[in-house]
């Protein structure tokens, strides 16, 4: 991910660097490129304009032009205005509910959440040292149910058994019964995806979201999905109380653009990564500041 902008970013700070004093024209057209450069990267529109207009307030002031190593502070200024766009600093999840503290996970069909909901328990498992159970409501998609069950085998974590016919709240309401009476930590509830938005898909998320009252009602989505995560994420805002966003296949050659977005879009913090398929290592908590230095190289 992000290996096109930052080649782009790379390019503008060197030309920048070269220059020993910075005129209004020289940061301009600075400025420029690196709003062509985060379009390029899909980040969204109204996300670049007050982006690019925040570094121009601060880099046109006196701290830039005065400095005997302006392309320095300019590119000072850009890191940090990109920490503050991804949220200043890493959110974790909030687990004080008093057990077991429930975690839904929503999103589009393909987008991860199955993988994801596995990574999840095996991360509160392994670091957070949390007894974890999961359960998946996707009645439409036996193979869904499946996949976790067999994930869950993999990794040690149990899966609430389900039965066919049952509705998706009644799954949930039983799942968390027996999340209680096993007394654990934390329970994990995988959602059923459509392709689309739709809003059948949006009312069953919302009923879940009642049930079962989770303290943290994650959204999913794939990175590689550029300008439409930025819409699916609008969509699954307004519909839901979301607390948090898990970025998907963040290792492949997604263009960076969901990263940079989702949290100015939705003013709600991606909490974690998904980089890779392996459920083992295949997760990572999101650091606004890693992720600034990896973008500018
Ligand atoms: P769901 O339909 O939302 O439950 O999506 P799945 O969990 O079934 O994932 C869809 C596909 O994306 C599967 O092939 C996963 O292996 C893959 N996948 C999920 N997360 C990641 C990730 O972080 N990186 C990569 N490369 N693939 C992922």
């Amino acid at each position: 991910m992000f290996d096109n902008l930052t080649q782009k970013l790379t390019q503008t700070f060197k030309n920048l660097r070269g220059q020993g004093r910075l005129s209004e024209e020289n940061i301009s057209e600075a400025l420029r490129e690196v709003r062509l450069a985060l379009l390029e990267a899909d980040v969204a529109l109204p996300v670049v304009k007050d982006f690019i207009g925040r570094v121009k307030a601060k880099a046109m002031g006196e701290e830039v032009t005065r400095s005997l190593t302006p392309g320095q502070v300019f590119i000072k200024i850009v890191h940090d205005e990109l920490v503050h766009l991804m949220g200043d600093h890493n959110d974790r999840l909030d687990l004080s509910a008093r057990p077991p503290a429930v975690i839904l996970l929503a999103g589009l069909q393909g987008s991860g959440k199955t993988t994801t909901s596995a990574k999840l328990a095996l991360w509160l498992q392994e670091k957070e040292k949390k007894r974890v159970l999961l359960v998946s409501t996707d009645v439409y998609r036996p193979a869904a149910m499946e996949q976790l069950a067999h994930l869950g085998r993999d990794i040690g974590v149990d899966v609430y058994p389900t039965r066919a016919n049952e509705r998706p709240v009644d799954i949930a309401r039983r799942a968390l019964e027996e999340a209680r009476r096993r007394n654990d930590d934390v329970l994990i509830v995988d959602t059923a995806g459509r392709l689309h938005i739709d809003s059948e898909m949006m009312a069953e998320a919302q009923e879940l979201a009642r049930a079962v009252n989770p303290v943290e009602l994650l959204f999913v989505v794939d990175a590689m999905t550029g300008q439409d995560a930025v819409n699916t994420a609008k969509a699954f805002d307004a519909a839901l109380p979301l607390t948090g966003v898990i970025l998907t296949k963040t290792d492949g050659d997604a263009r960076g653009g969901a990263a940079l977005s989702v949290r100015a879009v939705t003013g709600k913090p991606i909490k974690f990564l998904g980089v890779g398929e392996k459920v083992r290592k295949g997760l990572e908590p999101f650091h606004p500041e890693r992720m600034a230095s990896r973008i500018l190289g």
